[in-house]
């Protein structure tokens, strides 16, 4: 391990793994005519074998560790060093299609996963995140880490699970495991949503309180009776409505200003 010392605040840690840095590696499967966004490189376990793709762009906050990533890439011309907040980072700029990958800093892990995912433009995207993150990107109706963040993936990205990775495989090693996913960028929407804050609105107040049937939880957004002419049953719960039936519920919200007197 090098003499850096890692910066909680930037949610560092280091993979030191080399059984796990290669099998993320093989999992991200550079090519020669990729244009690959490393987020978060730190100190380069995955860097060094991301060189193998056309082009790699690298995007570290951390300017004591962008320094020593000047100073190791230098010399490789395909290699370019961005010094910023992946969270602000303008991408349009890059020549696409990009493949974005990373060790994603987990403070900030779901922020970046919903921004590159609204961005769009990514061909697909392979990161390391919290075990719970990923299982809550990838859940499906009726699992029990379906919610807010699986709907709105469901909007923009197909998820797939690759594989966990323990403590022990960093140093530092997180309190919490990890795991590692491709978002491959929907080209053709599955869900047909017009509004995105309407879903937010209606995730957030299903969700709100889960354990309620819907005529309960959404009954200040719309009536039993709208619900059931959407082909909804009001007694069910949010964990087992589909991406799109709740799409559905924000598309006729659009049209009303809540549920109708009579109810
Ligand atoms: N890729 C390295 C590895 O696997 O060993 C480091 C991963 S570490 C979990 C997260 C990295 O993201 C750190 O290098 C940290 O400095 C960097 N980082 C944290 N917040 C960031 C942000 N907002 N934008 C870009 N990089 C960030």
């Amino acid at each position: 391990m090098s003499d850096h010392k890692a910066r909680k605040r930037f949610g560092q840690n280091f993979l030191t793994d080399e059984g796990i840095i290669n099998q993320i590696v093989s999992a991200i499967a550079p090519r020669k005519d990729d244009h690959l966004v490393e987020i978060g490189p730190g100190l380069a376990a995955l860097t060094q074998r991301l060189t193998r793709a056309g082009k790699l762009t690298l995007i570290e906050l951390d300017r004591d560790l962008a320094s020593r990533l000047r100073i190791e890439f230098v010399n490789t011309e395909h290699v370019e060093l961005i010094e910023g907040d992946a969270l602000t980072v303008d991408l349009d700029p890059l020549s696409q299609p990009l493949r974005l990958v990373g060790n994603l800093p987990y403070n900030v892990g779901t922020q970046l996963v919903i921004r590159f995912m609204q961005w769009g433009g990514a061909k697909d995207m392979t990161f390391m995140l919290q075990k719970e993150v990923v299982q809550r990107l990838c859940a499906e109706p009726g699992d029990k880490h379906y919610g807010r963040l699986a709907i709105l993936r469901a909007c923009y990205a197909q998820a797939d699970y690759l594989f966990d990775v323990p403590p022990t495989a960093f140093d530092p090693p997180p309190k919490v495991d990890s795991a590692i996913i491709r978002l491959t960028p929907l080209r053709t929407p599955v869900v047909q949503i017009n509004d995105l804050s309407q879903l937010e609105k209606v995730t957030a107040a299903a969700f709100g309180q889960r354990r309620k049937t819907l005529r309960n939880s959404l009954s200040s957004l719309i009536s039993e009776s709208d619900l059931e002419a959407l082909g909804i049953n009001p007694k069910l719960r949010a964990e087992n409505l589909s991406p799109q039936e709740f799409a559905n519920i924000a598309n006729a919200l659009e049209h009303s200003d809540g549920p109708a007197l009579s109810d």
